[in-house]
């Protein structure tokens, strides 16, 4: 039986190396992680030994699918110039640690445009992109996150998402699919009827074949709060109906499914949602 890539967002802490004991110790078989310290603009190059053991155990591991989401001081829709200089940089810089690291997934929040407006946002991400693509490696696929639409966040719409990707033809993007994001954001797939008809306007507005990654959180808020706060997978306002869905999806299958909610002491939450999307998918643990 295919067994869903699942795992969660671990730390690196001790060494970037680190995180896939720490992932292998609860039984992921999918990984994300921060590179650097993700609310820094100052990041120190990645040591040659510390790749190398990365890579090493990579190798060697049972967790067949790593991203690394980028730092979240990076905006690529702000119209300030000084900021706007300084998110291409750190972005180009977050693309070369990946190729470096051997991971082939980056995940991005596409941007705020900081009441400029969403077209204008919009262009400006797609400008940013260009600028960063021209001298970026070319081994790895940005991964476009949903959001919930706080303040000026882009992204929340599926058309958005779409727009950045027709806008930036010379990249082949994947999506970062958040169920807490997109739930908040408007898109109700709680029951089946809901998941049908969400899933049915993401492929017609994106291609569900562009997902590459889905974030497992539920939502403390309602649908439509475009408020982004994360509950443990089926205690929030999306409940265990909706995952269920989501785990039963063949088309989603392959894709891996990573927890950003927290861990509890022991690993005690992660074990818990880990077992739980693994009996919704129906496979025995
Ligand atoms: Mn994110
Ligand atoms: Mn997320
Ligand atoms: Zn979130």
């Amino acid at each position: 039986m295919t067994r869903h890539p699942l795992g969660v967002h671990a730390s690196i802490a001790g060494g970037i190396e680190k995180a896939f004991p720490r992932a292998e110790q609860i039984g992921c078989t999918a990984l994300q992680i921060f590179t650097r310290n993700a609310s820094r603009w100052q990041s120190k190059p990645l040591d040659p030994v510390k790749v190398a053991a990365f890579r090493e155990a990579m190798l060697k591991s049972p967790i067949t699918q790593v991203f690394v989401h980028d730092s979240y001081l990076i905006n690529l829709a702000t119209p300030d110039d000084d900021k706007w200089q300084k998110s291409k940089a750190a972005f180009g810089d977050e693309l070369r640690r990946c190729s470096q690291l051997g991971v082939q997934g980056l995940v991005m929040h596409p941007g705020a445009h900081l009441d400029t407006g969403e077209e204008t946002g919009l262009q400006r991400i797609a400008a940013a992109f260009k600028e960063i693509l021209a001298e970026a490696p070319e081994n790895v696929q940005i991964l476009l996150e949903t959001t919930a639409g706080m303040g000026s966040h882009l992204g929340w719409r599926f058309e958005q998402l779409a727009r950045i990707i027709d806008l930036v033809p010379q990249h082949d993007f994947g999506i970062c699919f958040d169920t807490c994001h997109v739930f908040a954001a408007g898109y109700d797939f709680s029951t089946a009827e809901g998941y049908s008809a969400v899933m049915a306007e993401f492929e017609h507005i994106v291609g569900c074949e562009k997902i590459r990654l889905f974030h497992i959180n539920d939502s403390k808020k309602p649908c439509g709060s475009r408020v982004d706060l994360h509950e443990h997978a089926g205690l929030g306002q999306i409940g265990a109906s909706g995952f269920a869905c989501l785990m039963r999806d063949h088309r989603f299958t392959a894709v891996a499914k990573i927890l950003e909610t927290p861990q509890g002491d022991e690993h005690e939450y992660d074990l818990r949602n880990l077992a739980l999307l693994r009996q919704l998918a129906g496979e025995t643990t």
